[in-house]
């Protein structure tokens, strides 16, 4: 199986390259050149099968350059009961009669970004490996709080590789500083950077792209990679919960196999839901997919209207991993849609890096709204969610999981549909503590977020995720920091670079 790139301008590649380059050098994304089928006999064989097993199975059909055994390892280096804290990797809960929330974050981190990034590392420490290159591998991470800790725990102790996370000092909260300055490993490093997420995410990208340092850099036996959530070795890992989820409702008669479902995605890059559509394009029985926004609408929108519009204000909310005004994954999206019209996906970025906007034409529209269906919540939505689910069936979700809930609420108001759906559940609601807890009894006595969890932990009975306990009483192993434009002085000293 080869790999293209949605704007035509590059030359196919392997899996383990599109995973080695992150992105086509020349711009664009790299997709798989055909969708594998499933039919229904092989999904048939996947109910009463382990997560492992699926993943290796679904691996398999797109990481076509890689063995078994090595797909085998890789697999169970990240789907574990250590990892994962019990032996279900994905767990679903009942939430009526037809809907269920997929659990996805029960790895270390305690948010989804985990079920690829525990995967991830080890599929690219092979494709490195394939390529013979005898260098180690630098990963660096500018991150404004998820993805820096779901690295680090995704790249610590792995073989081969350093990871430097970059964060802006101030701009995360404090159980995510606490969380990313607390890692272990012997070949992690964090530093804060005085300055926003910008100006800490425009200078790696700046590093990226130096030649001399690139040159250093080789010198010392290094070369620059990238965990970015746009590379295909993120993407594939999150086909695979839409399998297992499936094929784990059949094995309990939830579901009839064959029988479709909806799924509901909370959405910020497009990329989980992204998944969900492949898992369709594979043979997933699928009725419709409810993208799920919050005030940074633009997605849904973008569904009703066929106009992608960016020139918007950028509106910081509770549900703050799904504030983006610029949907990267959604252009592999299009390039599908429009059956790899990669000269369209050119016009239409183009358009996008112009004027902040691009249309789609008539029967891109109709396909995409045959399927998808955009909605969204307010902050205010969000909140009662959470209350009101709490209320009537004792569960308690995280802000991005309501935005979830809200939206398939919604449509079902909408629609009145009677198809059995599962909602993605993106965080532990310990991740969103305060928000979780203001939304459950109102104004909040404290601010101090250590002490917010133990109150939340209090009034629901849950217990506090383990990756977010005592992280205050943790050895602090990280205390770098520096000004924006020292960065590349850090990474010198860090790496020892001579
Ligand atoms: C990253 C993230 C999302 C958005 O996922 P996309 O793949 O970008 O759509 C939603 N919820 C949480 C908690 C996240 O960390």
């Amino acid at each position: 199986m080869k790999y293209v790139s949605t704007r035509g301008n590059y030359q196919p590649v392997s899996a383990a390259d599109a995973i080695r380059l992150g992105m086509v050098p020349t711009g664009g994304l790299f997709v798989p050149e055909k969708i594998p089928a499933f039919s229904k006999e092989e999904l048939a064989k996947l109910v009463g099968k382990s997560y492992q097993d699926v993943a290796q199975q679904i691996l398999a059909e797109f990481l076509t350059d890689y063995t078994m055994k090595e797909l085998a390892e890789a697999v169970s280096l990240a789907y574990n009961e250590k990892s994962f804290g019990a032996q279900e990797i994905a767990p679903y809960v009942k939430l009526d009669e037809q809907s269920y929330v997929l659990e996805l974050w029960h790895g270390p981190t305690a948010a989804f970004k985990d079920m690829a990034l525990q995967l991830m590392p080890h599929l690219l420490v092979k494709a490195i490996e394939k390529v013979d290159l005898d260098k180690e591998v630098v990963i660096l991470v500018a991150t404004s709080g998820d993805t820096g800790k779901a690295a680090l725990e995704g790249f610590k102790d792995v073989k081969g590789v350093r990871i430097i996370v970059f964060y802006p000092a101030g701009g995360v909260s404090k159980v995510q500083e606490e969380q990313m300055v607390t890692t272990t490993g012997t070949n992690t490093s964090v530093v804060a950077v005085e300055g926003n997420f910008d100006d800490c995410q425009s200078s790696v990208k700046e590093i990226f792209g130096d030649q001399e340092f690139k040159e250093l850099l080789e010198q010392n036996d290094y070369q620059f990679s990238s965990a970015n959530s746009i590379n295909w070795g993120r993407l594939v890992p999150q086909i695979i919960y839409y399998f297992a989820s499936y094929a784990d409702l059949v094995a309990d008669d939830q579901l009839e196999l064959g029988e479709q479902i909806n799924i509901s995605v909370p959405t910020g890059n497009f990329g989980n839901i992204l998944a969900a559509y492949y898992a369709y394009r594979m043979g997933l029985p699928v009725n419709k997919f409810i993208c799920a926004s919050n005030d940074n609408k633009v997605l849904t929108d973008f569904l009703k209207t066929g106009v992608y519009d960016s020139n918007r204000d950028f509106k910081k909310t509770i549900s703050p991993s799904m504030d983006i005004l610029i949907s990267s994954n959604l252009e592999r999206f299009l390039f599908e849609l429009t059956d790899h019209d990669a000269a369209k996906i050119e016009k239409w970025y183009h358009d996008l890096e112009q004027n902040g906007k691009f249309k789609v034409g008539q029967a891109v529209q109709d396909k995409m709204q045959e399927l998808f269906v955009g909605e969204y919540a307010t902050e205010e939505e969000t909140l009662t969610t959470i209350k009101q689910i709490y209320e009537s069936k004792e569960y308690v979700v995280d802000t991005h999981t309501a935005v979830g809930i809200k939206a398939y609420q919604k449509y079902l108001s909408d629609y009145d549909d009677l198809t059995t759906t599962v909602i993605d559940s993106t965080a532990s609601p310990y991740k969103f503590s305060q928000a979780v807890l203001e939304a459950l009894q109102g104004e909040l006595e404290t601010e101090d977020e250590f002490e917010i969890l133990n109150q939340l932990e209090e009034l629901t009975g849950l217990e506090i995720h383990r990756g977010l306990k005592d992280l205050d009483r943790k050895e602090v192993r990280h205390d770098r920091g520096c000004q924006t434009g020292e960065i590349r002085e850090q990474i010198k000293e860090i790496l020892q670079l001579k």
